[in-house]
């Protein structure tokens, strides 16, 4: 994904860049001369000024091919979406939604409406610019009004059919540690003294609230102190992040399971987005299966925890979400075959998702035996090799090869199980 985008995505202003650049060789006294001097004939000064002719119409001819090339340009798609093609599951639209980005409206480094863009060339459907509210150390520069980033950031959002939703970062010191408030009215309001005071009124304006990066200066524990536990108590917090860029963490994730918290991950990047980075899987993002794509579908879905972690090639979900999205991705192709003893069937398991599964079986299966381990690369179709072996009896039968999926985690240490069903007609010698 990210070698293609490198190698096939120049940026619109390098592209207007080069076409004016033609257009001002055609004009510069130089590229005349070049041509008087590739025109010019030995034989007389006659050949020499009907070259010159020559040379004119072949300037303007340079000149309008040079002009067409950047009005055809101007008009060219010069920014690129990967497509992820997570499928829907049953009843919902999966969205893949980043809640968790900075601009220069606090420590960040890029403009409100570059996240916009960058969010879609990912291929993200949902996206929330979170400043901090305590932390700007560009202040000097900037306007500070916590509402801009969302109001400079949205037509492009709306150009682009991302849906943006507000928000902000409440930034304290451990034990209070960073919270996210999305889907706010006035992020100004938030900016007060006390911490609580930040929470109470993010949830009086209806915001959805989560801990961000709870193992963050906590030596890999997250340590539930009585703010979060007073916060739960109260219906102010309703999730947590499980990944924050590509940190996974399990005390979070134990965390989520216990208080039913909607687990997220997001990438908190700070940085211009470098392509060049993920060579494993997609952007950090949270997969939200929604009723429609709408904003207030995909708080709808927040709320009712109907969530996916993902990170390069892992996800991390509740298993009534992350199998759906599973049997969804994973197609078996001519599932039905016949074996005989020592017979070998190949069948063809198709993984429509942007990520690679990888299966270990578990367990085995009377009449045939399989390979110990698959791997469904992202997007593509491999080959299961069976073969017949200890068959006992003849005749067809519904067959379920018991696997887990290493890199699907329902819980701490836990994979998700799935099976990969065929219909096998054995034939005993
Ligand atoms: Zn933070
Ligand atoms: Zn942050």
């Amino acid at each position: 994904m990210t070698a293609w985008n490198r190698r096939c995505c120049p940026t619109p202003t390098a592209v207007i860049r080069s076409s004016s650049r033609d257009i001002r060789d055609c004009l510069r006294p130089e590229s005349q001369t070049r041509y008087q001097h590739e025109l010019r004939h030995p034989a007389g000064q006659q050949n020499y000024r009907g070259g010159n002719d020559i040379m004119k119409k072949q300037t303007w001819r340079n000149l309008l091919f040079a002009t067409i090339f950047a009005v055809l340009a101007a008009g060219t798609v010069v920014s690129q979406r990967t497509e992820l093609n997570f499928p829907d599951i049953e009843g919902y639209v999966t969205l893949a939604c980043d809640l968790h980005t900075h601009t220069v409206f606090s420590d960040g480094s890029v403009w409100p409406a570059v996240r916009v863009d960058e969010a879609w060339r990912d291929g993200l459907d949902v996206l929330a610019i979170t400043d901090h509210i305590e932390y700007l150390p560009h202040k000097d520069d900037m306007v500070i009004d916590f509402n801009r980033p969302y109001q400079i950031a949205k037509p492009k959002a709306d150009e682009l059919h991302l849906l943006l939703i507000p928000g902000v970062e409440i930034t304290r010191d451990a034990p209070h540690g960073h919270f996210n408030a999305i889907f706010i009215k006035d992020g100004n309001a938030l900016n007060v003294e006390d911490q609580k005071d930040a929470i109470r009124i993010a949830n009086e304006q209806g915001a959805f609230v989560f801990w961000n990066h709870p193992e963050w200066k906590r030596k890999g524990d997250t340590a539930w102190s009585e703010i979060q536990a007073e916060y739960l108590a109260k219906g102010w917090m309703h999730g947590m992040e499980v990944f924050n860029g590509d940190h996974y963490y399990p005390s979070a994730h134990k965390w989520c399971l216990k208080h039913n918290l909607t687990m997220l991950a997001n990438t908190d990047i700070h940085g211009p987005r470098d392509y060049g980075a993920d060579t494993d899987g997609v952007r950090t993002m949270t997969l939200v299966f929604a009723r429609e794509r709408t904003p207030e579908a995909v708080e709808e879905a927040l709320r009712a925890r109907r969530t996916v972690a993902c990170s390069g090639n892992t996800l991390v979900g509740e298993a009534q979400w992350v199998a759906p999205l599973f049997y969804q991705s994973v197609t078996v192709q001519h599932p039905e075959g016949t074996l005989k003893e020592k017979q070998r069937l190949s069948v063809g398991v198709h993984n429509a998702s942007p990520v690679t599964f990888k299966l270990k079986a578990k367990g085995g299966v009377q009449g045939l035996s399989f390979p110990g381990a698959l791997t469904l690369s992202a997007g593509k179709t491999v080959m299961l090799r069976l073969e017949g072996r200890n068959i006992k009896e003849s005749g067809q039968r519904d067959v379920q090869l018991p696997c887990v999926v290493e890199n699907i985690w329902i819980a701490p240490d836990t994979s998700l199980p799935v099976t990969i069903d065929l219909k096998i007609t054995f034939q005993k010698d």
